[in-house]
């Protein structure tokens, strides 16, 4: 099936501030029409007005990304109303190991932190590409990007947040399974770690700004056809998982 060569919509979830807002911000920018999610009314409004007011064009929705069972039917009516998805960026996480941040150990993790982080990180995305990769294979064009981290990766696994590190080792095998999966037409499916941001995630020591921390999920959600698929990247280059 003949392809669309760019993209006309795109998701970003997770979007109300942090890197997302900025991924949304640089999408914009390129004259993407963005889908800006936020997980309740208030905060997809808030997020709205933050837009309007640094000039950005971006059309806000609700989407918690955490609620698996209500998630099809949600994306299926935001599709209905704004047209098909075609770049959808997987942003939103959680990181709720604590307290302790890299000195929270496996063995005071509760159930709970696993269970909730595990819902969050792997299930919401998982989710979000079981509902929109098929119309993308359909449409012969796609590009997903799921936003990772190195503290994911499995050739540096070490101490410290048990439960994050294990929902972004399982992101990067879901993105595996979904590019082996999507390996039709002109869809891409990748991951990419952002470096260390200065977000509420990230914290104020992080030496990264989110202009930075967003570029290379950009760059992954605006890939050329000739681009690559089924890979992990850091500062636009490919990185060990
Ligand atoms: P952040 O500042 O904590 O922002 C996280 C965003 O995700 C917020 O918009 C938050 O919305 C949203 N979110 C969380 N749970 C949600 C849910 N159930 N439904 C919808 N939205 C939800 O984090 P960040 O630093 O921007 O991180 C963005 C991504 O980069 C994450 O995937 C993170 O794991 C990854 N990453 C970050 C760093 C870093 O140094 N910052 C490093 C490596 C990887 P609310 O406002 O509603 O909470």
């Amino acid at each position: 099936m003949a392809g669309r060569k760019a993209p006309k919509t795109a998701l970003v979830t997770g979007a109300n501030r942090g890197i997302g807002f900025e991924i949304v911000r640089q999408l914009a920018e390129q004259g993407i029409t963005v889908l800006a999610g936020a997980r309740s009314d208030k905060k997809a409004q808030a997020a709205g007005a933050a837009f309007a007011k640094i000039g950005v064009t971006a059309v806000p929705v609700v989407l918690d990304i955490a609620a698996a069972k209500r998630m099809p039917a949600i994306l299926a009516e935001i599709e209905r109303r704004h047209g098909p998805i075609d770049v959808l960026v997987n942003n939103a996480a959680i990181l709720i190991d604590g307290p302790g941040g890299f000195g929270a150990s496996l063995f005071e993790m509760t159930d709970d932190t696993f269970r909730r982080t595990w819902e969050t990180n792997v299930l919401g995305p998982a989710t979000t590409m079981r509902a929109l990769l098929p119309g993308m294979i359909a449409r012969g064009f796609g590009r997903i990007v799921n936003m990772s981290s190195a503290a994911g990766q499995l050739s540096d696994m070490g101490s410290g947040f048990p439960a994050y590190r294990v929902s972004k080792t399982a992101l990067n095998a879901l993105t595996r399974i979904a590019a082996a999966e999507a390996a039709r037409g002109d869809v891409k499916v990748n991951a990419c770690s952002p470096g260390w941001v200065r977000t509420d995630m990230g914290g104020a020591d992080a030496p990264r700004t989110p202009e930075k921390g967003a570029e290379t999920a950009v760059w992954l959600a605006t890939l050329p056809t000739g681009g690559p698929t089924g890979g992990f990247f850091q500062d636009k280059a490919p990185i060990p998982w």
